[in-house]
């Protein structure tokens, strides 16, 4: 193969590649809380820098209010499918 198609071909997977993982896994970690579901503190995130190896808070005293204490969010292309399916489904009624 030349490396022309070897690029062709990795600019051509990695989109498909995306679409499979929203496909079969439309939720990502939180990136506010990390998926703990729990409302992160500045002082929280000052500590989580000095030492990034400690265990996160198991208990959820406070929800995380980007994803209400669930720890996932819907991931980029899943938010877009799911707008362009209800653009279509309410087009086409
Ligand atoms: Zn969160």
């Amino acid at each position: 193969m030349t490396p022309n198609a070897v690029a062709s071909l990795i600019v051509l997977a990695l989109p498909a590649g995306y679409a499979l993982l929203c496909w079969f896994s439309p939720f990502g970690p939180c990136r506010a809380c990390d998926g703990t579901g729990n409302h992160v503190t500045w002082w929280e995130r000052r500590q989580a820098r000095v030492n990034p190896h400690r265990k996160p808070r198991r208990r959820i005293r406070r929800p995380c209010r980007h994803c209400k204490g669930t720890g996932a969010r819907l991931r980029l292309g899943r938010r877009l499918h799911n707008s362009g399916r209800r653009l279509h489904h309410d087009g086409t009624r």
